[in-house]
């Protein structure tokens, strides 16, 4: 019979070997001339990891964004309408990467509808994603978290945004695959050599980045999402937020302060993160 001691001493173990054993070798927070691309579904995930991406950009790493849809349904407001709405969510979207650091040249909109991705073309719109990544040959791709050993349910763009990511991933690094890009457009076959995936199960998350320094600016790229995030998702009165009616821009700024969350008094922005073949991203090693 073990004690009580030594069983704690066994768990102990088993986690800090679980996690050294998945944690990146350089903490996120001394990484440096890395490229770094962000596949999220709408014009706005990305904010879950904008202390991150301004922390990475201050330290010069090379950040780019692919949206791959417009935001276009994202709204209560029944006045409206999916045009308007597009043109709204890219004007945030940029006055959101502005205040971290990023211009629109790091920001790509694949265009397609809000809420269809699941029923977008396959084929198509993974090609178009391994074409980012043939081009952009991120050192480091961030995405919604396929799930670990099992598949993570998110709502559906972003389920979709997992698995079309993941499996754009799988194809980029095959030449053979999407060939007509390496024929014709001068690319090459491209492996991802490290991951870092957001929004998945708490348990996962096998990585903390100190976000000290940079959570302020998080909150104020937060606050450009007016459509999303502040009454304007009912009642959508202009990108302005001083002329919204009963303190909304306090109201706004402290929701998004009580979003950051905290571990040893310091903000945090937490990742599960993985580095090794595409087909193991989302499993612990088989026989
Ligand atoms: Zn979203």
């Amino acid at each position: 019979m073990i004690n009580k001691f030594q069983f704690l001493i066994i768990v102990f173990t088993f986690f800090i070997f679980k996690l050294g054993f998945s944690q990146p070798e350089v903490p996120v927070e001394k990484w440096k001339n890395k490229t770094i691309l962000l596949v999220g579904a709408h014009p706005d995930d990305d904010w879950l990891s904008h202390g991150t991406l301004a922390l990475l950009n201050k330290n010069s790493n090379k950040i780019f964004i692919l949206t791959l849809t417009t935001g276009n349904v994202g709204t209560k407001d029944l006045t409206i309408n999916k045009n308007d709405l597009s043109i709204i969510r890219r004007k945030e979207q940029l006055e959101a990467m502005k205040v971290i650091g990023l211009t629109e040249k790091q920001y790509i909109n694949l265009g397609y509808d809000d809420g269809r991705l699941e029923f977008a073309n396959r084929e198509e719109i993974i090609g178009k994603i391994v074409y980012y990544i043939r081009k952009i040959k991120p050192d480091v791709l961030m995405s919604f978290d396929p799930g670990f050993n099992y598949q993570v349910w998110h709502k559906s763009d972003h389920r979709a945004s997992a698995y079309l990511t993941a499996d754009a991933v799988r194809a980029a690094e095959w030449h053979l695959m999407y060939e007509g890009q390496i024929i014709h457009q001068n690319l090459k076959s491209y492996a991802v050599p490290e991951f870092l995936f957001y929004g998945g199960n708490v348990g996962d998350r096998n990585t903390n980045v100190d976000i000290s320094g940079f959570s302020e600016l998080k909150i104020l790229s937060g606050s450009k999402y007016i459509s999303q995030w502040s009454s304007g998702w009912n009642k959508y009165l202009g990108s302005d937020l001083d002329k919204y009616p009963d303190g909304e821009k306090e109201k706004v700024f402290n929701r998004l302060k009580n979003r950051i969350k905290y571990f040893n008094d310091k903000p945090i922005e937490q990742f599960r993160y993985y580095k090794g073949m595409p087909d193991g991203m989302g499993r612990e090693k088989r026989d």
